[in-house]
């Protein structure tokens, strides 16, 4: 009883005090603050710097000024490699991370608020669902349907994976015969995420993709009859509402019809092409996606919110119930309404951050509207970049259905895949803007994906010039 009293001293150093919140929190402010002025003229990659010797230091018994700490600290993780915030990250599948958000995961922080179970938090679970059910809506699903919000797109992934798994009873002794069906471009961590599911033995079978590089129904169909003959059990579907590669976006509604004819698990994976549903393009080109048993949608991309938000949602929501539903006898208190279904009911997870509050408050305080109109700013973009780029005398593989256009400047004599490697490196090294690039079909692609809500025409224009003085400078020094 003694030592209490020095404990208790030390322990509420973890309790600032209003003077030294303010300081602490204005240390902070002021840094993200030039951040976010410096962006619209900052480069968008920089190389890591190799002399920082910061990461050698060790915790230490005794804290650190604040100041010193916000300092050192933003030195080491504002300045090396891709700036994802910026509107010149134009590489794999980016979203930017809108204010609001961070303002709202700030408040959950401080308040603490536990989501898991509505005993807890009536509030934030019926935030939460309202969400879910505003996603559900989004997709065409009945009021039947359930969800949750996941840390991204692989949890939200391998969430539909087990309940699939658990809702069609498949034994482990079946695994071998079981066929999944995807396509060449499908996201690597669904096969992840069936390994992850215990289901790493099952059988992949990958769909023929037409020129766009999306699925081939006939040849799904096919592919299907052919298993069934050979006492295989398809099994599982998995189609793509925007390939991370190119954004190919599979037709929907004729692999649906094909998987409720055969009685086989739909899982699209809209993780990229989701919320584009918001766009009358959007819901021409995703159009059957609620045939769909399962799909995921990934905020953090298309809804351009912080990293940290993936959704799952189950057409079936009984489905999602039993395969996550559990209790413990500590629970006893918990169960006290079942009208109002908590997410620990259909998570993996049972303690999380409350994540419906950082797309909840964005969407109250700016409205649909501003997010509607920044994917059709994005969708009409791509097809000016697209435009452009053939213009300067780059080849594609097509306009782009969502916002990725892959690009590659044609060289004679088999020398293609050689110079546009160079190229992207070339424009990776400078920084000003970050692209990406990937194979196709044995083919070096440079991709481009708008998608950072920061992104605009000034930003593709600069993005043009940029690639075309960098494929000048190539050719000039190329033998
Ligand atoms: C990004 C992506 C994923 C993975 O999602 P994370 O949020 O990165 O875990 C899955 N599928 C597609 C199509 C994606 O673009």
């Amino acid at each position: 009883m003694k030592s209490l009293d020095a404990l208790e001293k030390i322990a509420k150093q973890l309790d600032p005090n209003r003077e030294e919140r303010r300081h602490i929190r204005t240390l902070i402010i002021q840094h993200t603050e030039k951040f976010l002025e410096k962006l619209p003229n900052g480069k968008a990659y920089s190389n890591p710097d190799k002399s920082n010797t910061l990461w050698d230091e060790d915790f230490l018994e005794e804290g650190s000024d604040p100041s010193q700490v916000v300092r050192l600290t933003s030195h080491q993780i504002d300045h090396d490699g891709i700036n994802a915030a910026s509107g010149f990250d134009m590489a794999y599948v980016p979203g930017g991370g809108v204010y609001t958000s961070a303002l709202a995961d700030y408040w959950s922080d401080i308040t603490n608020l536990y989501s898991g179970v509505f005993f807890a938090n009536p509030g934030a679970v019926r935030l939460e669902n309202q969400v879910i059910s505003w996603l559900s809506s989004l997709v065409s699903y009945p009021k039947t349907a359930c969800g949750n919000l996941t840390s991204g797109g692989s949890i939200a992934n391998l969430t539909a994976i087990i309940t699939a798994r658990e809702v069609t009873q498949l034994k482990a002794k079946d695994h071998v015969n079981c066929v999944i069906y995807l396509g060449k471009q499908t996201h690597h961590c669904v096969t992840k995420a069936l390994k992850m599911a215990g289901l790493g033995e099952v059988i992949l079978r990958y769909i023929e993709l037409d020129s766009g590089y999306r699925m081939i129904p006939a040849q799904l169909e096919k592919q299907i009859k052919q298993d069934q003959l050979n006492g295989c059990i398809p099994w599982m579907i998995v189609a793509s509402a925007g390939t991370t590669d190119t954004g190919a976006v599979d037709p929907l509604e004729a692999i649906g019809s094909i998987a409720l004819k055969n009685k086989i698990w739909y899982h699209v994976d809209a993780a990229y092409g989701g919320f584009f549903l918001l766009t009358s393009t959007g819901k021409k080109l995703l159009k059957g996606i609620e045939a769909a048993d399962s799909i995921v949608l990934d905020p953090h991309k298309s809804l351009f919110l912080p990293y940290g938000s993936g959704v799952i949602l189950i057409k079936n929501g009984a489905d999602m119930k039993k395969t996550f539903s559990d209790t413990a006898a500590y629970f006893q208190d918990f169960e006290i309404n079942d009208m109002n279904v908590s997410p620990a009911d259909l998570s993996i997870e049972l303690t999380r951050p409350f994540r419906g509050l950082r797309m909840w408050l964005p969407l109250k305080i700016h409205g649909i509207a501003p997010f509607r109109a920044a994917l059709n700013e994005k969708l009409i973009l791509s097809k000016y970049f697209y435009e452009q780029i053939l213009a300067c005398g780059f080849q594609s593989s097509g306009p782009p259905q969502l916002t990725i256009t892959t690009f590659w400047y044609p060289m004679d004599g088999g020398e293609n895949n050689d110079f546009n490697k160079e190229l992207i490196q070339n424009i990776q090294q400078e920084g000003q803007i970050f692209l990406s690039s990937t194979m196709i079909e044995n083919r070096f692609v440079i991709r481009l994906c708008v998608l950072v809500f920061r992104t605009h025409k000034r930003e593709i224009d600069i993005a043009i010039k940029n690639i075309v003085q960098h494929k000048d400078q190539l050719l000039e020094t190329w033998q």
